[in-house]
């Protein structure tokens, strides 16, 4: 006999907002995941009265108003603004792209002086053939230099004369004085954390934890009617026609008891090549920050580095390139014969998606169901 209308593999936000949606219409659901936590990659744990973004910092931010309204039934959000700092060779700049981060490299103060610096600086093509001949034709040397260069390298394990130039398509400059990262309308972090959140996504849900999908539908072949699988895709078929290429990342993750304050802001970009790392994280300032922070004693502070991925790893970003999505396709192809079995979420899509986008996709997905 079928015990469940649905089972759902993986607890990240798409496994719980299809899981929240179909129990408010009286479905019934089990939610499993082989991790020992809920949550997913969103998945914060508060240590020492800080919330520790586990794998890697979670910033929510959106234009999608619905979507807005949804998550706000579950967490209350503060109102952090992303401006990450960038570190050249003990410079500082201000991110994204602003007056302050031109005021910085040239000491222009006027949107007008920037430009003229900018267009000075540029080392134009019609047609650049990678990377570095992209950057220099919108941004010029400071910025490729100082800014770009070498987080880029880091990021792809790769020189910028052997990236495509389409990886930046235009550079986001903006000339007013405005260190806001994101343009979205409505951003912040969940206030007592994401874990939280996808908690209260997930009340009157069954979870089962550190349960595999493998080993789970071995011995519950007949465990619901319908499969939602938000695992990886290639994984689901064993490889079996290859495998998708990722990008990983590792963390080194600090506590540092006692200092109150390690670098003064959430996000600190280290843009030179020399530093392995890319950025360092210092998790209190998402919460409590500014002068009206819960004063918490101690730090959490991690180093983020890029990483080649191999099998076994966590898989973080997907490299969506011609191979990698040919070889999606076919995969798709095969999911799409599945009787029953409907995949979603980053890893089931081997797709980046962002908080928001990946919470809209499963309202849309469930709404095939209802
Ligand atoms: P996941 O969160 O990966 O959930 C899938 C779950 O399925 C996992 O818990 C996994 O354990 C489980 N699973 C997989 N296979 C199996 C199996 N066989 N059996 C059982 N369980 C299984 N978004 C933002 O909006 N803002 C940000 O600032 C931001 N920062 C990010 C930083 C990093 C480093 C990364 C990698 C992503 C970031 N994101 C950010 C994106 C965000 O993490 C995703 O949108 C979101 O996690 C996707 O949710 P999901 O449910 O699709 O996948």
């Amino acid at each position: 006999m079928k015990k469940y209308n649905y089972l759902i593999v993986g607890a990240g936000l798409f496994g719980a907002v299809f899981a929240q949606q179909a129990t408010a219409q009286g479905k019934t659901c089990l939610v499993i995941d082989r991790r020992q936590h809920i949550a997913g990659n969103a998945y914060t744990e508060n240590i020492h009265g800080i919330n520790v973004h586990k794998y890697g910092a979670h910033i929510f931010h959106t234009s999608n108003k619905a979507v807005w309204d949804y998550v706000n039934q579950f967490a209350e959000f503060n109102n952090y603004v992303n401006s990450p700092i960038a570190r050249y060779k003990n410079e500082l700049y201000n991110l994204p792209f602003n007056m302050n981060t031109f005021y910085q490299l040239w000491r222009t103060a006027t949107p007008a002086e920037a430009q003229a610096a900018i267009e000075n600086q540029r080392i134009k093509k019609e047609n650049p053939a990678n990377l570095e001949e992209q950057a220099l034709n919108l941004a010029g040397t400071d910025i490729y230099e100082k800014l770009i260069k070498g987080y880029t390298e880091k990021q792809w394990g790769r020189d910028c004369k052997q990236l495509p130039a389409d990886i930046i398509k235009r550079l986001p400059f903006r000339f007013t004085y405005d260190n806001n990262y994101f343009n979205d309308p409505y951003q912040g972090i969940a206030k007592g954390g994401y874990t939280q959140m996808v908690a209260n996504m997930l009340k009157g849900v069954e979870v089962k934890t550190s349960c595999s999908y493998v080993e789970f539908i071995k011995d519950n072949p007949q465990i619901a009617e319908t499969t939602i699988y938000t695992g990886a895709i290639d994984e689901f078929f064993d490889y079996k026609l290859g495998k998708l290429e990722y990008r990983a990342l590792k963390f080194e993750t600090e506590y540092k008891p006692d200092c109150d304050n390690f670098q003064g802001n959430a996000v600190v970009n280290y843009t030179e090549r020399e530093i392995p790392y890319t950025r360092i994280i210092e998790h209190k300032h998402f919460e409590q920050f500014g002068t009206f922070g819960e004063p918490v004693k101690g730090t959490f502070v991690t180093h983020e580095y890029p990483a080649e991925w191999q099998k076994g790893q966590e898989p973080y970003y997907p490299i969506n390139d011609d191979k990698n999505n040919d070889l999606y396709n076919q995969y798709k192809k095969l999911a799409d014969q599945q009787k029953n079995i409907f995949f979603g979420g980053r890893l089931g899509m081997y797709s980046y998606f962002d908080m928001d986008k990946v919470i809209a996709k499963a309202l849309e997905f469930y709404k095939d169901f209802a």
